[in-house]
């Protein structure tokens, strides 16, 4: 008999989320974190008494608490959390400034299409047909490949404000260099026009202190300063971990018709770029 069904390794984000999902559904995990803190690149830590981030500028997808289809309110039902306990402040504004070019935008559709008829004369039109296209497209039907940049040109013939637009989607959520799928233009483009930004009305401590929290309420268990070093298999199949002190920790392999998380073995690893 395995330690544990499941082993995470690495306490940031996602392996706090995957943490509470799979703790949710009773399987026993144990979070593996080598650091003495929790967050990993969005983690936080003390200067002269001040706590300092490490990572959160801002989230994406602003929605208030009413919007259950709202991607936000949907993730903070899906690991059982209160939303309306998450207090969120929405961004003043921001701005994508290019030589000689300068864009505002909100959490207000209106401001950018306002700033864009200004810098581009001509242009308003065309970004609000955008803005339609983008409301109604489903990204999440199966599609192939499609290229973000002649679907811009077709309707904004600005090569200029078509960088500027992909500017901060490609940033904050792309993995190709010079296009993007227009499926993920169209994530992109409703996170961070259409939604927009907000952060924690308190620190990002507030919100790593409140995942732990919830993963424990559903029995997860979490061991700080603990490093993995070798992930031990026999074959194909994965056996446990060893870590930095030489302690060997076993997952149970073993696939059960129940198990939520088969498919993905018993081991998760967290960690992923930093955005
Ligand atoms: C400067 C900066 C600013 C950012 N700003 C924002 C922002 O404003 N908004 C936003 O949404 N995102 C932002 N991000 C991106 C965001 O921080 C990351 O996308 C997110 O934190 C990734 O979470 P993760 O859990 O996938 O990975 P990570 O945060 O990398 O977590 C991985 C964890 O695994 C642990 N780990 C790794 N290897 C081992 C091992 N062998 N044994 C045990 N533990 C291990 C690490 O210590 C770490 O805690 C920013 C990132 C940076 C660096």
């Amino acid at each position: 008999m395995a330690d544990y069904q499941l082993i995470i390794i690495g306490g940031g984000l996602s392996g706090l989320a995957a943490g509470i999902r799979a703790a949710r559904f009773g399987q026993k995990i144990l979070i593996l974190e080598r650091h003495s803190l929790p967050g990993g690149l969005n983690s936080y830590y003390f200067r002269k008494g001040h706590l300092l981030e490490t990572g959160l500028h801002a989230m994406t997808n602003f929605a208030p608490p009413g919007d259950k289809r709202a991607p936000l309110n949907r993730l903070f039902r899906q690991l059982k959390l209160s939303r309306k306990r998450f207090v969120t402040r929405e961004q003043f504004g921001s701005e994508i400034v290019f030589p000689g070019h300068a864009l505002q935008f909100s959490n207000d559709i209106s401001l950018l299409a306002k700033e864009i008829g200004r810098e581009f004369s001509g242009s308003e039109p065309g970004f609000l047909r955008l803005v339609q296209e983008m409301e109604q497209y489903d990204p999440f039907a199966p599609a192939p490949w499609r290229s973000a940049r002649t679907f811009l040109s077709a309707l904004l013939n600005n090569p200029l404000l078509e960088n500027m637009l992909l500017l901060p989607l490609m940033v904050y959520g792309n993995a190709e260099e010079r296009d993007m799928d227009l499926g993920q233009f169209a994530i992109m483009f409703r996170a961070l026009f259409l939604e927009g930004f907000f952060r924690p009305g308190e620190t990002i401590r507030e919100f790593l202190d409140q995942l732990l929290e919830q993963f424990k309420t559903f029995g997860g268990e979490v061991r700080f300063n603990t490093e993995v070093s070798e992930i031990v298999r026999d074959s194909d199949r994965v056996l446990g971990v060893r870590l930095a002190s030489g302690e060997m920790v076993t997952a149970d392999a073993s696939a059960s018709p129940e198990r939520q998380l088969s498919a993905a073995g018993p081991l998760i690893r967290s960690a992923t770029p930093a955005g």
